[in-house]
């Protein structure tokens, strides 16, 4: 029998078995949400002020609360004052942070961003594509490599080109490569000359504390290196706690200069009389300080890790020496992600799903939902048991291998 004729049979044995493992997203698997379960108790109707008396039940405090601001403002490595604590998600922050450039403009500009487009990184984040995608903003794909985008590129493309407004960058454990932005691609960054005045860097920094091994990586201070050269008003950073503490309950910040955040507010003001107090109160209680978010991460890193470990194990198995793939060894954040042999993406996750192993749809981490070479798979490992995890790469590396094959004998 030849390998391909084995892989098929391989193939039919492994879809006969009707399994019914979701891949598709990065989600905290329940051992993960279960971490922060002791946060439910930590604020009761009658202890739910702040230092200053304030009560946390009421109206107001547009910013956030103070302590909060304190919290977010360790972990992102700059002062209170210039955090934004906000609702559950950084991606509506995100959001609501373009749409506000879409329709009133940036500081710094000439007025609402007309025609404007984004550099991204690919493959990046759906979701980031999608934003753009909605508010009209055109997509300009650059290469990502292992320390960053294609600074050459780049900065070739900012520099001649006014209407390119902005770049995504997912600095640490980057969605879904696991890049770490080196140094060198932080400074370029933040002191390339652009040709639009109000260029912004959309600094995603969802993974800042997601380490999956002992390998814990450092990225420069965007914000900090920006202003040394100039430009405080280029960088917006964001994170949030969705995977830290609860995905669905956790509390967003963004973080940026002075103008930027006051300019935030100003449109903040009409949309909401202030955030989920509460929930900030119980996130400061339960984590404290950075030190307690870094000590949360090492649980989290405890349950990941293995799954992560699986999924190396079973593509090595699979593909070393093949030829055949190549994919990341992220040492932190949510994915893995896999190039096959050009022409064999769409394929592979159609075939998989008629196994019963759903998968992120191909061509999701690139603009407009177009992978050219039709190659990038997302493999998101966090949310089945290990146990799943593995009969899902078996269906995966199976697949994956058949299809590349059949390409292959054309
Ligand atoms: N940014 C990146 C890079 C992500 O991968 C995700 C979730 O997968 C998010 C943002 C979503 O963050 P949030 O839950 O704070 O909206």
């Amino acid at each position: 029998m030849s390998d391909l004729d084995a892989l098929s049979a391989a193939y039919q044995n492994l879809k006969s078995r009707n399994q019914n493992i979701d891949m598709t997203r990065g989600k905290p698997a329940a051992a993960q949400l279960d971490l922060a379960a002791a946060m439910f108790e930590l604020v009761g109707n009658d202890d739910c002020k702040g230092a200053d008396g304030t009560d946390y039940r009421n109206y107001g405090i547009l910013a956030g609360i103070p302590e909060a601001r304190a919290l977010f403002a360790e972990l992102m490595e700059t002062t209170p004052d210039l955090v934004i604590a906000g609702g559950n998600g950084s991606l509506q922050m995100m959001y609501d942070v373009l749409q506000g450039a879409v329709v009133f403009g940036v500081p710094g500009g000439d007025g609402p961003w007309r025609d404007a487009k984004f550099l991204c990184p690919v493959p990046g984040y759906d979701r980031h594509f999608a934003i753009c995608e909605r508010l009209g903003i055109g997509m300009i794909p650059v290469e990502m490599n292992d320390d960053g985008p294609d600074m050459d590129a780049v900065e070739a493309l900012v520099a001649e080109d006014a209407s390119i407004k902005g770049i995504w960058c997912v600095p640490k454990y980057s969605n879904p490569t696991g890049a770490v932005y080196s140094d060198a691609v932080v400074d370029r960054l933040a002191a390339m000359t652009c040709a639009a005045p109000d260029f912004r860097i959309m600094w995603d920094n969802a993974y800042v504390v997601h380490h999956l091994t002992g390998e814990i990586a450092a990225v420069k201070n965007i914000q900090k290196a920006a202003e040394a050269v100039g430009n405080p008003d280029r960088i917006l950073t964001f994170v949030s706690t969705s995977k830290i503490s609860l995905a669905g309950a956790g509390v967003a910040a963004m973080a940026a200069s002075k103008v930027n955040v006051e300019d935030a507010l100003e449109r903040m003001f009409y949309s909401s009389i202030g955030p989920d107090k509460i929930n900030q109160l119980r996130h400061v209680r339960f984590f404290k300080n950075k030190a307690g978010i870094e000590a949360h991460m090492l649980k989290h890193a405890a349950i990941i890790g293995p799954k992560f470990a699986a999924v190396e194990k079973a593509m090595s198995k699979a593909f070393d020496g093949t030829g055949l793939a190549t994919w990341t060894k992220p040492a932190g954040g949510y994915f893995v992600s896999v190039d096959l042999m050009d022409g064999c993406a769409a394929e592979t996750v159609k075939l998989c799903a008629d196994a019963g192993v759903k998968l992120t749809a191909s061509g999701a981490c690139f603009p407009y939902g177009n992978d050219p070479r039709d190659r990038n798979i997302r493999l998101a490992p966090t949310m089945p048991t290990v146990d799943e995890l593995e009969r899902a790469m078996e269906v995966f590396c199976t697949t994956a291998k058949m299809v590349c094959l059949r390409k292959a004998a054309g």
